[in-house]
């Protein structure tokens, strides 16, 4: 871990707060010790409730890199990332992250993803949202089709 990675997370952080595009939320994504992309929170800014520093950081790097697959790269954060950060991270196959400040300090000033552990824990009892599995027979067989199709690429 390089101390100057997380130094450009805050930085960038401190950018989008100041501009008022987000709060203060910053990420890196470093590969073979390079910068590949640094993003800061812009939810305000674009009025995108998903516009958080890492997925901002993830898009732009699968961008440069062309490639959906990030392995091998690197993710700093200011803070712990949200329960959607962390999938974004997973399904962009970073392994590695650092990150600044917890989930309980960020919490303390308001930004608090408790309720989205409490839906990931309790599943569909969890009262914040209501989720419904209806049996639908053309939702399954797409993914059959997907199943059969001869030239799908996996990801
Ligand atoms: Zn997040």
């Amino acid at each position: 871990m390089s101390d100057n990675f997380m130094d450009v997370a805050v930085e960038e952080a401190r950018k989008g707060m100041q501009n008022n595009e987000g709060g203060p939320f910053g990420a890196v994504i470093v590969k073979n010790g390079k910068i590949i992309s640094k993003a800061h929170n812009k939810v305000l800014g674009t009025n995108d409730p998903s516009a958080h520093a890492e997925i901002v950081a993830i898009r732009e790097a699968s961008s440069i890199l062309e490639n959906f697959d990030l392995s091998g790269c690197e993710l700093y954060a200011t803070t712990m990332p949200c329960p959607m950060c962390l999938s974004a991270i997973c399904w962009a196959r970073i392994r590695k992250v650092y990150y600044g400040t917890s989930t309980d300090e960020v919490a303390s000033i308001g930004f608090d993803d408790g309720m989205i552990y409490d839906i990931l824990r309790k599943g569909a009892s969890a009262s914040v949202l209501e989720k419904t599995n209806v049996e639908c027979e053309s939702c399954r067989k797409l993914l059959d089709e997907w199943e059969k199709k001869p030239d799908k690429m996996m990801y």
